[in-house]
C-alpha cells in the first residue's frame, strides 16, 4: 500500500458508516471497520467471496439489476430506507427501543473507474435507524392527534365537531342522491340529580355506559356522537322515520332497563329522545338538528323516558 492508500484506509476505518467495495462479479474487495464490527466478520476472512454468500438475505435479482444499471450507465444510484428498510442485515445496538432488529439504511451505489473502465462498485451504507424511528413516532403521534381531534375523551365516541362535520357530509350526500336520512337526539333525564346523588364520577360512569350500550345497538353506517354534556346524537343514513322510530324505541327501553354499576350502587336512568327525518324543504343540516331538538323537548315536556317524532 502506498502512503496515501494507508492514509485513506485509516480514514475510512474512522467513518461512522459502512463502505463496501465490490468487483463487477459482485465479489467483496474491501470493507471498512464499521462493517467489520457490525457484520462481525473480518475482511481478511471473507475477501473474494460473493456478496450473496456474505449476506444471503440480499434480494439477489434486485441487487444484480441495480449493479448492472450502475455499471452500464456509469452513474450512482440510491436506495433509501423508505423504499427498503434495510438491504444488509446489520444488527444495531437499540433493537428494543427502535422496534427493529436491523439498522435502517440509506445505500448509495457508485461506479469506480480505473483507466476509463468501471472495475468496482462502491456501496456506502448509512445507518439511519434514528431517522426511521423518529419518523415512525411522528407518524403515530399525528395519527393519535387526528383521532383525538375527532373523539370525545370521556365516552370515546365522536365529539360534537366531528359529528357535525359528518352530518354536513351525509346531508349533502342524501340531498345529491335523493336518499333518506334521519336523526336521533337524546338527553339524559334528571342527570343533575344523578350527579348530586352519586357524584360527578358516578355521572361519568353513566355517560360511559350509555355510550357503550348505544354503540352496540347501532349499524355500521350509523354515526354516533356526544353533542353536549349529557346530550347525544345519531345520524342514520338511508333510514326513514319508521326505521329511526323503531331504533329510538329500542334505545329508550334498553337504557331504561340497564343497571349501571358504580361503587356497588346500581344506578337506574332514562333518556328522552327526539326523532326527525330529512324532508324535501330542508336546505341546511342545522334545520334537521332543530327538528330533532324540538321533538326531544316534546318528549321531555310529555313526562320524559320516551321518544317523540317531529311532526
Ligand atoms: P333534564 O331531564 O331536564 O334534562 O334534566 P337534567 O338534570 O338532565 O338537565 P340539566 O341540563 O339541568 O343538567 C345537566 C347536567 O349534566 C348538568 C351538568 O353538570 C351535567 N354534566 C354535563 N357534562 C357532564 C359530564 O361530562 N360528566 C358529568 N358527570 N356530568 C355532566
Ligand atoms: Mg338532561
Ligand atoms: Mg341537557
Amino acid at each position: 500500500m502506498s502512503g496515501l492508500e494507508t492514509y485513506c484506509a485509516e480514514i475510512t476505518d474512522k467513518l461512522n458508516c459502512g463502505i463496501l467495495l465490490l468487483d463487477v462479479d459482485l465479489k467483496l474487495v474491501m470493507w471498512n471497520q464499521f462493517l467489520e464490527v457490525h457484520a462481525n466478520k473480518k475482511l481478511a476472512e471473507i475477501a473474494g467471496q460473493s456478496i450473496f454468500s456474505i449476506f444471503p438475505e440480499l434480494p439477489q435479482r434486485w441487487f444484480e439489476r441495480k449493479i448492472t444499471s450502475v455499471v452500464q450507465l456509469g452513474t450512482p444510484s440510491f436506495c433509501s430506507w423508505e423504499q427498503r428498510h434495510h438491504l444488509f442485515e446489520l444488527p444495531h445496538t437499540r433493537p428494543i427501543t427502535t422496534g427493529s432488529e436491523f439498522m435502517a439504511q440509506n445505500c448509495t451505489f457508485s461506479p469506480i473507474k480505473r483507466n476509463n473502465k468501471i472495475e468496482h462498485i462502491c456501496i456506502l451504507i448509512e445507518d439511519v435507524t434514528d431517522v426511521c424511528y423518529y419518523q415512525s413516532m411522528l407518524k403515530k403521534t399525528m395519527n393519535d392527534l387526528a383521532l383525538s381531534n375527532r373523539i370525545d375523551g370521556l365516552t370515546q365516541i365522536f365529539n360534537r365537531k366531528h359529528w357535525e362535520d359528518c352530518l354536513a357530509q351525509e346531508f349533502a350526500k342524501a340531498r345529491r342522491h335523493d336518499h333518506k336520512i334521519s336523526l336521533i337526539m337524546f338527553d339524559l333525564d334528571h342527570f343533575k340529580l344523578l350527579n348530586d346523588k352519586y357524584g360527578h364520577q358516578g355521572g361519568d360512569r353513566v355517560l360511559i355506559d350509555i355510550a357503550e350500550n348505544v354503540t352496540s345497538m347501532l349499524r355500521l353506517g350509523d354515526i354516533f356522537g356526544r353533542y353536549g354534556g349529557e346530550e347525544f346524537a345519531i345520524i342514520l343514513p338511508e333510514t326513514d322515520i319508521k326505521g329511526a322510530s323503531e331504533l329510538a324505541d329500542r334505545l329508550q327501553k334498553s337504557i331504561n332497563q340497564a343497571d349501571i354499576i358504580f361503587q356497588k350502587n346500581c344506578i337506574k336512568t332514562s333518556v328522552s329522545i327526539g326523532v326527525a327525518e330529512l324532508d324535501k324543504a330542508e336546505s341546511h343540516y342545522e334545520s334537521l338538528i332543530s327538528k330533532a331538538d324540538i321533538a326531544l323537548y316534546k318528549a321531555k315536556s310529555s313526562g320524559r323516558n320516551q321518544f317523540c317524532v317531529y311532526e
